[in-house]
């Protein structure tokens, strides 16, 4: 019946019947199709609403997650089948949406799922970014940087008549709505707003990703995150949020206005999260909005600390923005006297001169979030702690009931039920399909950990989920994989606190071993995703010795069957839906007190991949929840390493020099193998930064790395079933680690909607 009506419509929608359709004209019919079942399903607003205001929205391809959410996955995989197409075919013709960059624009898409599965009413405010961050591709070793192109005819977001004015360094601009759908699991149709400038001008991107940063109504949507390493770059920055916020908040308030409110009860109607410092603009700029409205200043700030609420995503300090007067001067000069006066209110509230808002001249944006919202949470318990105890301590002595704790999540309707349907369809053969949407049921799985046949069943399906990376990896980047290796993935930002270069290390120590005669238990395959900024130095060194050390084990025939690198191109959702179904062995390495929270290690051990990692960020929960036995837990602690920051006497020398096996590790870097396949200029400054500087670490944590992997890859090679059982534990604990439960946590504890 259901089949018969959809592909009625497909029909109608494509002009001819699928059979003559080609892919495009399918998947642009399933695209309306999608688009309008989900308009179907959006519900009346009532109550509070939230509004999540996030820089980025790494929210993947949309067209199978629509149909799963939608509940129509198989019976339109059925139409397509039964006309000789195939689903799997239209997903490739999709291109992923270029609007974030890491997990915490993975975060916020995660969250706008759950938000809508749980029924309850929030959007997304954004920007519609044309080329993302970048399209990153190897070449010559090196990292190499292209627009993120995905704006096409067949695009998920739909352009609306709606604009808003923004004052942009005292020059008015309009600001366009375009409106993507989001339709939550068996839930209702909430919406994902992006705003963008008519003006823009795509032609204006020169040679990869360089253009002109002054000329801002033709380059202000471009790219996420531009390069800041000037003044320009910062500038534009600051034009981007502006635009994002001052949209934004427009929107708000017109939307609660219609809905009845008369401003000053704005809080029965409106709950912002601030996710990070990106959108701390939405404060001042709804005081100034809320003033024009005939608000006093003094009632403005009680509103807007009553709605807005802060996400620390960070304790490192670059990370944590703080803007020049001067620059929010030239950008948002009607901001400034709203900054200047809430600087004064905060130095009322405290004579601690650390929580001010200006300093020297400079505006720190979190310190504003803080003081002027009634919610600061940090994203996993570790990271809460610190933020209370050291780095925002003065803040938390003055406002303790401000900080709470928000362990990050993710939604399984994407992370299991979509990128892994063996996996899902085999643990639904066991416990039922409720873990769709109460994922603690997972626990039901505890219940087979000691059943052969099952735990034979899920090597199957791993080995399966690891023959289909390698297919997919031979046809995209033309590199052939060795299935029976172990496969360890580390697939994150390449930043140096994650800890690529200790990976880096390791590889070299094993390759070292190896050519001593040193056989491994089991060979292995090290699978790395990661983009670089493109002003990271060091961090596109990284990718280069990794490069050219994939080459290095190429070359040599011994050695290729034990080890083998790969390197693959412009990580982004739709690779990480791919690799982390095949992974075995989850690489969560970062320095310990450094990750916030992490949510790539709750997709792999939901995926069955056990972890190696740090008692860092929310692996620290993992280990709580699995147990020691069912993690590989190494390195320092978060205690040692903020003491070793204070005492401010780590020496990276010294270890280097006492240690001889992480002294040829090091110098292995800029040896004749290694100068000869790559760049010396790359290759000596990151022998130079490593031994001098090391600022994250690795030295100190090189050696416990090496012990721990060696256990985690003999056990492998020893104890097939029981390697299975630890993974099945892993799936079966995963439940704490859903974004539904993150979202009810939100809900019950700040944003109190329905
Ligand atoms: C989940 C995810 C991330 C975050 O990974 P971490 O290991 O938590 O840093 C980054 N990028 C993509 C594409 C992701 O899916």
């Amino acid at each position: 019946m259901m089949n018969l009506e959809i592909e009625k419509q497909l029909t109608s929608l494509c002009g001819k019947t699928l059979k003559e359709a080609s892919n495009q004209e399918i998947y642009h019919a399933l695209l309306l199709y999608v688009q309008s079942e989900s308009k179907k399903k959006i519900q009346k607003e009532e109550g509070r609403k939230l509004y999540y205001i996030s820089a980025e929205f790494l929210i993947g391809k949309l067209l199978s997650n629509n149909l799963i959410n939608l509940g129509i996955y198989e019976d339109v995989k059925e139409i397509l089948n039964n006309s000789g197409k195939n689903l799997a075919d239209l997903e490739e013709m999709e291109l992923e949406p270029s609007l974030g960059n890491g997990g915490l624009g993975r975060l916020a898409a995660c969250f706008l799922d759950s938000i809508a599965t749980l029924n309850l009413l929030g959007d997304g405010i954004g920007l519609r970014y044309h080329f993302g961050l970048f399209h990153q591709n190897f070449k010559n070793n090196l990292q190499n940087e292209t627009p993120d192109i995905w704006l096409s005819d067949d695009c998920w977001a739909e352009k609306t008549d709606v604009t808003y004015p923004v004052m942009l360094a005292g020059k008015e601009v309009k600001a366009r709505l375009y409106t993507i759908y989001v339709t939550g699991y068996e839930g209702r149709t909430n919406r994902l707003n992006l705003f963008d400038l008519d003006t823009i001008d795509e032609s204006i991107v020169e040679e990869g990703i360089c253009f002109d940063k002054s000329k801002i109504l033709e380059n202000l949507t471009l790219f996420l995150y531009p390069d800041d390493s000037d003044e320009a770059g910062r500038l534009l920055r600051i034009y981007q949020q502006y635009l994002m916020v001052s949209a934004g908040a427009q929107l708000i308030l017109e939307e609660c206005h219609k809905r009845g409110s008369n401003y000053h009860d704005l809080k029965d109607y409106a709950a912002i999260q601030i996710n990070d410092t990106h959108p701390s603009m939405v404060i001042p700029e709804l005081i100034r909005l809320l003033e024009e409205k005939g608000i006093e200043f003094e009632e403005a700030v009680e509103i807007v600390e009553q709605v807005c609420a802060y996400t620390n995503h960070t304790i490192l300090s670059e990370a944590l923005e703080k803007w020049p007067v001067s620059s929010l001067e030239k950008v948002v000069p009607q901001l400034m006297p709203i900054i200047k006066k809430l600087d004064e209110v905060a130095r009322k509230r405290s004579d601690n001169e650390n929580t001010a808002i200006i300093l020297n001249d400079v505006v720190h944006m979190a310190h504003m979030d803080i003081h002027f919202s009634h919610s600061t949470n940090g994203v996993a318990q570790l990271h809460t702690d610190i933020l209370k105890e050291s780095e925002l301590a003065d803040f938390y002595a003055l406002y303790p009931d401000k900080f709470n704790n928000k362990t990050n999540g993710i939604t399984f309707r994407r992370w299991l039920i979509a990128c892994n349907p063996k996996l899902c369809a085999f643990i639904e053969s066991l416990i039922g399909k409720g873990f769709h949407k109460n994922a603690s049921e997972l626990e039901k799985l505890l219940d087979h950990v000691n059943d052969e046949k099952v735990l034979g069943e899920l090597i199957q399906i791993k080995k399966h989920n690891k023959h289909q990376l390698n297919v997919w990896m031979k046809k995209k980047q033309g590199i052939e994989l060795n299935e029976d290796a172990m496969f360890s993935i580390q697939s994150k930002r390449l930043h140096e606190y994650k800890r690529q270069q200790l990976n880096l290390l390791f590889l070299i120590h094993q390759y070292l071993e190896i050519k001593n005669g040193h056989k491994p238990s089991v060979p292995l395959v090290s699978i790395f995703g990661a983009k670089a900024a493109p002003a990271y130095t060091i961090a596109k060194d990284i990718i280069h010795a990794l490069l050219t050390l994939s080459n290095v084990f190429n070359e040599d025939e011994a050695v290729k069957k034990w080890l083998q690198i790969v390197m693959v191109e412009n990580y982004n959702v739709s690779a990480a839906e791919k690799m982390i179904p095949a992974c075995d062995l989850s690489e969560q390495i970062s320095l310990a007190s450094k990750e916030a929270s992490g949510t790539g290690n709750m997709k792999f051990m939901l995926n069955g991949a056990l972890t190696l990692g740090t008692m860092d960020g929310a692996n620290v929960e993992i280990a709580q929840a699995v147990g020691n036995d069912n993690i590989f837990i190494f390195g320092a602690s978060s205690k040692q390493v903020i003491e070793r920051y204070q005492k401010n006497d780590y020496c990276a020398l010294d270890w280097y020099e006492s240690d001889p096996n992480l002294k040829r590790a090091v110098d292995f870097i800029i040896s004749d193998e290694m100068l000869s396949m790559g760049n010396e200029e790359n290759l000596r400054r990151l022998h130079h930064e490593l031994i001098h500087k090391d600022w994250f670490q690795t030295f100190p944590d090189f050696n416990a790395y090496l012990v721990r992997k060696g256990q985690a890859m003999e056990e492998y090679s020893r104890d097939e079933k029981l390697w299975a059982k630890k993974a099945l534990i892993n799936i079966a604990h995963a439940g704490f680690f859903s974004s539904d439960r993150t979202i009810e946590e939100y809900n019950r504890d700040i944003w109190h909607l329905h």
